[in-house]
């Protein structure tokens, strides 16, 4: 029997390219989203697979939301944590909302999704979580105080639920991409990504296939041993 996958933020950008990559892979996968129908529907209309619309920052819509999945699909083994936005600002103009409404689509999140599958991964003593973080949680930016916050702690989260899941066969790791080619990063202002690219030594962006190849090498069932790592995708623009 396929593996069921699930990707939140699954029908645009990166997490187009992890859920196609992963049914390309042989899993059976159900993406989410926010609130993007027309995206949703070309995403099904071009991939055959399913979308689920919920949003990730809300706990009880979560469990709702997964539920549903796990009744029509099947019990998600694969959970990949993809789902996340941008409010960028300085500190000083932003306010609380902004600052709230990254932290808890970005962050509490891993939280909600992850409570509503560990219990079903436990119990089947199999498991495989990815959360998408960043180089920018890493090496945190100007204007960005709430997401290199959140991108910071899902980093913290990943190291500690791996301490959590590894006697149960349960690994749980984080891919920190660089900047990678999608409408989030299109978003950014033309003459300051020309500078961020020149940063970049490889001299270009990522794609979105760049970041899913990363995930399709942490969940395959061979990747027993490598839990609560985080796999750097920047092209060489942050090095540990
Ligand atoms: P994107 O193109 O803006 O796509 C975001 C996806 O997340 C969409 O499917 C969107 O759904 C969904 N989403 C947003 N808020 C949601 C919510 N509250 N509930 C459910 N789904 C939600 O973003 P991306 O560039 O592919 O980024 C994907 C992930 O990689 C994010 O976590 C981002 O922080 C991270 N990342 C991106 C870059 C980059 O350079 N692009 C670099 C480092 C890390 P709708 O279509 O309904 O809006």
């Amino acid at each position: 029997m396929a593996r069921v996958a699930l990707v939140t933020g699954g029908t645009r950008g990166i997490g187009e390219a992890i859920s196609v990559a992963l049914k390309d892979a042989g899993y059976n996968v159900a993406a989410n989203y926010a609130g993007n129908d027309k995206a949703a529907k070309a995403f099904t209309e071009r991939t055959g697979i399913p979308a689920y619309k919920f949003d990730v920052s809300d706990f009880d819509a979560v469990q709702a939301g997964i539920a549903k999945i796990e009744d029509e699909v099947g019990p998600v083994e694969v959970l990949v944590n993809n789902a996340g936005i941008t409010r960028d600002g300085t500190l000083h103009r932003m306010d609380f909302d902004n600052w709230n409404a990254v932290l808890q689509t970005n962050l509490s999140s891993c939280f909600s999704c992850c409570r509503a599958v560990i219990e079903g991964m436990r119990g089947r003593s199999f498991g495989r979580i990815v959360n998408i973080g960043s180089v920018n949680g890493q090496a945190g930016q100007y204007g960005q105080v709430n997401y290199a916050a959140a991108k910071s702690g899902i980093h913290g989260f990943t190291k500690a639920l791996a301490k959590e899941g590894a006697a149960k066969g349960i690994t749980v790791n984080a891919i920190a991409p660089g900047y990678v080619d999608t409408d989030m990063v299109r978003a950014v202002p033309e003459d300051v990504l020309g500078k961020i690219i020149k940063t970049i030594p490889v001299g270009r962006l990522g794609t979105a296939e760049d970041i899913a190849r990363g995930v399709l090498f942490l969940v395959d069932d061979n990747a027993t041993f490598i839990t609560g790592s985080t796999i750097d995708i920047n092209g060489g623009m942050h090095m540990y």
